[in-house]
């Protein structure tokens, strides 16, 4: 092995001695003979290939496109921009895409990833721009959904971090203590799905009658009837082990005093709480009840006063455009 790295060595200082301009030729020399004149054979996918890449184009022609992220750093903080020829159209594509229309909102929502995403003290584009695919492809409908998605980047990022730290731990307490982190944040993220499921499904579980109409033969027609209960489903496997509809209906959120859990009944229907917890509750409302000692509170005052802070809103973002 000596006497290889030795001759290795001499070829080395050989080849360094001959001259400049006839090593030159001599890579031309090789370079034209290895390169071939006709084109290199295009390789032909496979069928069960091609169906795979034709089912990938038809994904991406269905996804939101959003530009990337770009980050300099000037002078310790971080400005964040768009690859994009035009930041306000890049802008509204990215409000598009984790379903807004509020800037402040995105703008807002951006820096929170940045630093979700930071390593140290500095802004990593890359890893903003995976928390951002992932906000994105949970395809947001509305803010609340944006912001749920936004923690789920978030602890995901997380227990990643502690999945790499639980493989290089050095004793016992390191362990635990990486464990017990790692096992909360799987737990918060399958618990943030559900709450996503829970959040999206929570329109359809009513059952709605719009329109009755009854023939003169006496039948019924009814339009547009979601059914959310019904017989429970088949049973398959365990016969002990069958989830009733009422099993599966919307919980009362409050927290019992007694025992400081969740409470347990089942939230009246277009509630989220169980009668006992206060639904139904309350004075009844409408015009003819209304309190009506200064108007501060009426609905056409808390309209105003919407649309003025919107105004206003609007008006420090242009502001801000204007003398950045
Ligand atoms: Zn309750």
């Amino acid at each position: 092995m000596n006497q290889n790295s030795t001759a290795g060595a001499r070829a080395r200082r050989g080849a360094g001695h001959e001259p400049k301009r006839k090593r030159a030729r001599e890579d031309r020399m090789t370079a034209s003979r290895t390169t071939p004149k006709v084109p290199a054979k295009v390789y032909e996918p496979t069928s069960q290939e091609m169906t795979a890449l034709e089912a990938q184009h038809a994904r991406r022609q269905k996804e939101k496109n959003a530009p990337r992220m770009k980050v300099e750093m000037k002078g310790g903080a971080a400005s964040l921009s768009f690859e994009h020829e035009d930041q306000g159209i890049a802008g509204t594509l990215l409000m598009e895409a984790i379903g807004t229309a509020d800037f402040e909102f995105v703008d807002g929502l951006l820096g929170q990833l940045a630093n979700a995403g930071k390593q140290g003290s500095v802004v990593n584009a890359k890893d903003l721009n995976f928390l951002l695919s992932v906000v994105k492809g949970i395809e947001p409908r509305d803010q609340m959904e944006a912001m749920l998605a936004t923690q789920m980047a978030a602890v995901h990022s997380a227990t990643m971090t502690f999945a790499r730290r639980l493989n290089h731990v050095e004793n016992i307490p390191q362990q635990d203590s990486a464990e017990r982190a790692f096992n909360k944040l799987a737990r918060t993220f399958a618990a943030q799905i559900e709450a996503l499921k829970r959040y999206r499904s929570a329109g359809e579980q009513t059952v709605r009658v719009e329109h009755v109409t009854v023939n003169d033969g006496g039948q019924a027609i009814v339009g547009n009837v979601t059914h959310g209960g019904g017989h429970p489903e088949k049973a398959r496997g365990n016969l002990m082990n069958t989830t009733y509809p009422f099993q599966k209906s919307p919980r009362c959120t409050a927290t019992s005093k007694r025992t400081r859990k969740a409470c347990q009944a089942p939230a009246v229907n277009g509630w989220t709480v169980c009668r006992f917890h206060g639904a139904r509750g309350g004075a009844p409302t409408g015009k003819g009840n209304g309190m009506y000692r200064h108007g501060l509170y009426t609905q056409q005052a808390a309209a105003l006063n919407s649309r003025l802070s919107d105004l206003q809103r609007e008006s420090r973002a242009l502001l801000r455009r204007l003398n950045p």
